[in-house]
């Protein structure tokens, strides 16, 4: 049998309240559409129907950033700017992709140097926010307690990034794991465990790190 799970985002339909927020994105101007992230039962690849609703936020289809409602809220507010709306949520998922990835690397007691590799790839890719990725890599690093270091981040991140944000972390931070060799059961279930912090479904997994 080959059962899983998928997912799939759905634009939510019209008519709702605020379900379109015209030139609204913060990243690009272009319009925002409120839309479901569902997970899909699956059967031999094909998917049946949707089983659980993940989350709903803003999409925009023009640079595929999603925000949460309640930055959409605040936008049809005007009680927050979009310059500052967006360099919130860069810098919130930096810090919480870089403690992630910290601390997957160094489960196992060292970072090897495919794994170093990896980080600073990434790191690279955000210039603008060196000083908060050094900062979190540090802290996971000194911490004595990472593991709990790292899910009370992640339980702050879920409530101010979607779901969306929150499962690219996770594929991102697989990714470092990957660079060395293959995810071990202990990584697996620390993955798994990153899911659930952010109430992800943790069947998911697959469908996330396969990616
Ligand atoms: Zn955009």
């Amino acid at each position: 049998m080959s059962l899983f799970f998928d997912i799939k985002e759905k634009i939510v339909k019209s008519g709702r309240v605020n379900q379109l927020l015209k030139k609204s994105c913060p990243n690009c101007d272009s319009d925002l559409v409120l839309t479901d992230l569902k997970q899909w039962f699956s059967l031999f690849l094909i998917p049946l129907f949707p089983f659980y609703r993940v989350d709903t936020y803003y999409h925009c289809s023009n640079c595929n950033a999603t925000y949460t409602r309640t930055i959409g809220n605040s936008l049809i507010e005007g009680t927050a700017d979009k310059v500052s709306v967006e360099a919130e949520r860069k810098k919130l998922f930096c810090y919480t992709l870089f403690a992630c990835m910290t601390h997957m690397a160094n489960i196992d007691g060292e970072i090897t140097e495919n794994e170093a590799i990896e980080i600073d790839r990434m790191r690279n890719k955000f210039k603008d926010y060196k000083a908060d990725i050094d900062e979190v890599i540090y802290k996971v690093k000194e911490s004595d307690n990472p593991e709990e270091f790292v899910y009370a981040i992640l339980r702050q991140s879920s409530v101010r990034l979607t779901s969306k944000d929150i499962m690219s972390i996770i594929g991102e931070s697989a990714k470092v794991l990957l660079a060395d060799e293959k995810i071990t059961k202990e990584e697996e279930r620390l993955l798994k465990e990153y899911l659930i912090v952010c109430g992800i479904p943790k069947d998911l997994y697959s469908t996330i790190v396969g990616k």
